[in-house]
């Protein structure tokens, strides 16, 4: 910018005005806040700003270029008030550099959880037997040992009621953390004993053994248990009764079988086993290349149960019981039963 005598033609003085504006220009630019820019304004547009300085000049210009000179500096204070506080919004808007709010973006939805995939299938095998005219009934956990133990035929000198098999909670009375739902068995049929009527029962539940935690067993799982009493009901009734269940529960290609086996509380007993559902019978990993998976323990209901409960010894009754962890690992192909206890969402959103 020149510093020398003010020009006192039209050429000069325009000359003047366009260095000017770009050092107005430039000025505005580096102006980086509200006091920056009432700097600038004072500078070039106040009382004695530089643009007004050259008002002085008109007097001495040729009389023919006043009316255009009047007039450009008029024009120039117009535009450059304009620049001057078009800097001064742009200052106080919100700076557009950080995250922008976009209003149509859509929201983040709300995380809805699901049914864990233990309650998930006892609610399966639960909606089978119940189409089969069974009522779902439950009982406590903590059970007396005459309950989980010697109603059910087992005598005090069982290796199930060692200490190593078995949560004890108290010994006088023998109470302890029920080691299968059968007690509820015992329960509902002395409930009924004075009035004895043909019923079918499947209780669902927790259950604790002492295990020692690894791959295929934990202290806690859960079973269910179906018990039939009705005149006449026969070891042919289970085994048609069970057939039923795997083929809902497991497709209708699924067989079953019955291998004998002993529990103290049905006479006579089987462990039952369904075709293997990975290879269909004809021998892969899972099923250990036999064709058959274990899936329940069965037989009719023993007459020292009856007695225990007070209910004819001449009733006749057919029990069963399953592992539920047991199902759903085949059914979702899982090969550790401590994923269904760690709470790992993970793994649970997958089912
Ligand atoms: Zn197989």
């Amino acid at each position: 910018m020149s510093d020398g005598p003010a020009p006192t033609d039209f050429a000069s003085a325009n000359a003047r005005l366009a260095e000017l504006e770009q050092a107005l220009i430039a000025d505005v630019a580096s102006a980086q806040d509200a006091a920056a820019v009432d700097q600038v304004r004072a500078k070039y547009l106040g009382r004695h700003g530089l643009l007004q300085a050259l008002w002085q000049v008109l007097p001495q210009m040729p009389p023919d270029e006043k009316p255009q000179f009047g007039q450009r500096l008029n024009t120039l204070k117009t535009q450059w008030t304009q620049a001057v506080e078009a800097r001064r919004m742009a200052l106080a808007a919100p700076a557009v550099d950080g995250p922008m709010l976009d209003l149509t973006l859509p929201g983040h939805p709300p995380a809805i959880g699901h049914r864990h995939p233990i309650t998930q299938v006892i609610d399966q095998v639960l909606g089978v037997f119940e189409r089969l005219g069974f009522a779902v009934i439950e009982g406590p956990e903590i059970e007396t040992a005459f309950h989980n133990f010697d109603a059910l035929n087992i005598p005090p000198d069982h290796p199930s009621r060692e200490a190593f098999d078995t949560f004890f909670v108290n010994t006088t009375p023998e109470t302890l953390l029920r080691s299968h739902t059968s007690p509820v068995q015992v329960r509902y049929l002395e409930a009924h004993a004075d009035d004895p009527r043909p019923f079918r029962i499947v209780v669902p539940g927790r259950v604790y053994r002492p295990d020692a935690l690894d791959a295929s067993h934990c202290f806690q799982f859960h079973q269910i248990e179906g018990l039939v009493v009705e005149p006449g009901v026969t070891f042919a009734d289970l085994k048609g009764l069970l057939a039923a269940f795997v083929q809902a529960v497991f497709g209708p290609a699924t067989r079953l079988r019955f291998r004998p086996h002993f529990f103290p509380f049905t006479e006579p007993s089987a462990e039952a086993d369904i075709s293997c559902i990975f290879c269909r019978g004809h021998g892969c990993r899972v099923c250990g290349q036999k064709g058959w998976l274990e899936i329940l323990g069965a037989g009719m209901v023993h007459p020292r149960v009856f007695a225990a409960t007070r209910w004819p010894t001449a009733s006749r009754g057919l029990a069963f019981g399953l592992g539920v962890e047991r199902i759903a690992m085949l059914r979702y192909g899982i090969d550790d039963i401590r994923l269904f206890f760690e709470n790992d969402v993970r793994f649970l959103h997958q089912f």
